[in-house]
């Protein structure tokens, strides 16, 4: 039987999770998922200077909101101290670890077993081997400190003894380890353990787009203000995953975390730096809404306060659905939510006849209300609506845009909204027939 795969993702709570650590989360729970395997949350909490209150509770529920569910407990490094100095106690007494008194106090650095040998590692999707060879860099081979003088552990030995713990098979993080590799596989043969030595996936950087690193200049922002802004969490997740992935054809949809877990593979993770593109974000986004059924997406903008629940449940998701092929983020939708659909506007004369003569517009009013009122109320429906007015329009010998915007503006009041038939047709024929019969008394 193929051994169980467990992976990690091992934040420090100094800031929110942002894109780039949201990718690495990504990336281990659909490696540890593809299989049944495990995905495992770990604080490390250790840099006590550097902590931000709530910064935890910002990632945990970043990652709820992702879907990026976690096995077990949460393990907090900070709740394990006594664990990591008995495990750096038993170095000393091994004679690979030293105490060492320093300037701010004592602390416990690793002691590289004599004589110093060159180390041969093997990170990532059979990159070429690196040799540490002491020879050439001998500060690769410093007593790195495992045990702080505050009496926390060091990163380099805390992330190991609890790997050790909990049973990692798989460690995926950023590639800014690589170049610590050969300090971890000296502990881990200290202690002992080099048996349970995990495979390593150091995964390269995202850039902006103009090739520096990422930051909020880019547009890249915390994983909770993508939900603000009204990302979905799919939407979010399927472009996260493509930044420096792709499954190998030009496969770019992804629509739940299932299929995305299904395409993912490790070994077709790029090994130059992603380059992340907030455009493709938004396209993204919006073909994740059009992927919604309009209950569903009723729901989740409601939810999210996008959406304040108008009328009924069905005439809402109408609405709705004059949306969905137009917006890129929920937020857009509070536009298409505008008051006209649920109530008539009051539209001043003025505005209404523009340029033309009141008369005139009377004479369109009439015409379009003889043609509307005959059709049936179960042809109600955007087509022949369209149809309709657009005979009307003939036998009147106007152009689309003399006779379309005194309608628009009669119904809806709005300079811009979606085509006016599909208006129309969520409207419902009497609500639109009494807004067309106000404006011919406002002409009269
Ligand atoms: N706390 C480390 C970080 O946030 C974890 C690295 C790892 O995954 O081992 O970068």
């Amino acid at each position: 039987m193929a051994e169980k795969v467990i992976t990690r993702f091992a934040p420090s709570p100094t800031g929110y999770l942002h894109v780039g650590g949201a990718r690495t989360a990504l990336f281990a729970w659909l490696w540890a998922k593809k299989d049944g395997g495990e995905f495992r949350l770990r604080i490390e909490d250790t840099d006590r200077k550097r902590l931000v209150e709530d910064a935890e509770d910002q990632i945990k529920e970043s990652l709820e909101w992702l879907g990026l569910d976690w096995h077990d407990t949460v393990l907090r490094q900070s709740e394990r101290i006594d664990e990591y100095r008995k495990q750096a106690k038993r170095l000393v007494e091994a004679g690979f670890a030293r105490e060492s008194a320093e300037k701010e106090g004592t602390v416990i650095r690793f002691k590289w077993p004599e004589p110093l040998r060159p180390v041969a590692i093997e990170p990532f999707q059979g990159r070429q081997k690196i040799m540490v060879d002491p020879q050439t860099v001998a500060s690769a081979f410093e007593e790195f400190v495992l045990i702080k003088s505050d009496g926390y552990p060091t990163y380099n030995f805390a992330h190991i003894i609890d790997d050790l713990e909990t049973g990692v098979t798989d460690v995926i993080r950023g590639d800014e380890f690589t170049s610590s590799l050969h300090k971890y596989y000296a502990i881990y043969q200290a202690l002992g353990r080099a048996d349970a030595l995990p495979r390593f996936y150091h995964v390269p950087p995202i850039l902006g787009s103009d090739k520096a690193k990422l930051s909020k200049r880019h547009g890249a922002q915390d994983v909770l203000d993508y939900r603000a802004e009204g990302y979905l969490p799919e939407a979010l997740a399927n472009f996260i995953a493509l930044i420096g992935w792709n499954p190998g054809d030009d496969r770019e949809f992804f629509a739940s975390l299932d299929e995305l877990r299904e395409a993912f593979d490790l070994s077709k993770v790029q090994r130059s730096p992603g380059v992340f593109d907030p455009e493709k974000l938004a396209w993204l986004n919006g073909e994740h809404i059009k992927a919604l059924a309009p209950g569903d997406l009723l729901e989740r903008a409601a939810t999210g306060g996008f959406w304040e629940p108008g009328r009924d449940r069905a005439y809402d998701e109408r609405v709705l659905g004059l949306a969905t092929d137009r917006v890129r983020t929920l937020a857009e939708l509070r536009d298409i939510r505008t008051g006209y659909f649920y109530e008539a506007p009051k539209v001043a004369v003025d505005r209404l006849v523009g340029k033309e003569n009141p008369e005139t517009v009377g004479v369109w009013l009439e015409r379009v209300l003889r043609d509307l009122t005959k059709l049936p109320e179960a042809e109600w429906k955007s087509d022949r609506i369209e149809r309709t007015l657009n005979d009307v329009r003939d036998e009147l010998d106007l152009e689309p845009k003399q006779l379309f915007p005194v309608l628009r503006i009669v119904v809806t009041d709005a300079d811009r909204t979606p085509p006016l038939w599909d208006v129309f047709e969520v409207l419902g024929k009497s609500e639109t027939v009494s807004r067309l019969e106000a404006a011919q008394d406002l002409v009269a």
